[in-house]
């Protein structure tokens, strides 16, 4: 068969352009990879967070696996706790490594309503080689571009994380320590519910005590704003039935900021609760723990039943 002189300078054209496609595909799968253990022993674990939680660890028998997720410059360690004879409970992520009380409380929730936990290993900073974790959720360049907080685009990362709630049912669940006040009223922190601006509203719950203080609140976000977003509205007025402060970040084009409540917001992933206290407030971030499961309907587990058949009805 005769080829018509137009084949072969439309193949030659085209070849460097087949030939770039393929590098690049090939490029995008080199440029993140991950390893997850199986269950091995926690007193195992290079981590402070889970050498301080050991005992509980070890009682309660939850699995101890670690995470780690190579993309670009960055080589993550994620340390992940799950619950063995209930791991379809609640899962939480905790980003930020500096946030021990967040930690504790984790462990807590997983002990107490199966489920597990994931938390970022920095070194005990918030960032890591000059990343914030919670900073770092994005798929392409163009979304990365708009953080400030990021340089880079992280698709592996973020999948690495959100994967978690793969073979799950229940909301993305967060939790969160920060610093009293903010800066405005003469605080340190960033986070508070006396904090508003165009994007952010504050909800402040019905509770007394530690649990009206502005850095103790529930953050919820969403793309819509509130009044066209009935589901979310009665979610808000449930929860401050139940005693908790809530704020609403309504999430754009223009102020999405590559944390982990935007990004489930933008790609319309799934529910979210952040559960934000002030450092070292272990006691009110429990009973956040245990108010927002309770208005989730997630159920604590029923306690054991006596081991000894001598103690048994
Ligand atoms: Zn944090």
């Amino acid at each position: 068969m005769r080829r018509h002189p137009c084949d072969r300078w439309l193949l030659v054209l085209l070849m460097p352009l087949v030939t770039l496609l393929i590098s690049c595909a090939a490029d995008h799968r080199e440029r993140s990879s991950m390893t997850l253990s199986q269950c091995i022993e926690p007193a195992h674990a290079k981590s402070p967070d889970i050498r301080r939680n050991l005992s509980d660890i070890e009682r309660a028998g939850l699995c101890y696996r670690h995470q780690q997720v190579r993309e670009g410059r960055f080589t993550w360690s994620f340390h992940i706790l799950e619950h063995r004879q209930h791991p379809q409970g609640p899962f939480w992520i905790l980003p930020h490594d500096n946030e021990n009380t967040a930690f504790d409380v984790g462990v807590q929730a997983v002990i107490d309503y199966g489920g597990g936990l994931l938390a970022v290993d920095s070194g005990g900073q918030r960032h890591f080689l000059g990343q914030d974790p919670n900073r770092n959720f994005s798929r392409t360049n163009a979304e990365a571009k708009r953080c400030p907080g990021q340089r880079h685009p992280a698709p592996g990362y973020s999948q690495a994380v959100l994967d978690h709630y793969r073979s799950r049912r229940g909301p993305i669940l967060a939790l969160h320590n920060n610093l009293n006040g903010w800066t405005g009223n003469g605080g340190a922190g960033s986070i508070s519910l006396e904090r508003e601006s165009p994007s952010l509203r504050a909800y402040p719950g019905q509770g007394s005590g530690r649990l009206r203080d502005e850095d103790n609140l529930v953050f919820v976000a969403g793309t819509r704003p509130l009044q066209s977003d009935p589901a979310l509205k009665h979610r808000i007025k449930a929860l401050n039935e139940a005693g908790l402060n809530v704020m609403h970040k309504q999430v754009s084009q223009a102020n999405f900021d590559c944390s982990l409540s935007d990004y489930v917001s933008q790609h319309r992933l799934g529910e979210y609760y952040n559960i934000e206290a002030e450092h070292g407030d272990r006691h009110s971030q429990q009973q956040m723990v245990e108010r927002l499961l309770a208005v989730l309907g997630i159920p604590r587990l029923s306690a054991e039943r006596p081991s000894s058949p001598f103690l048994q009805p």
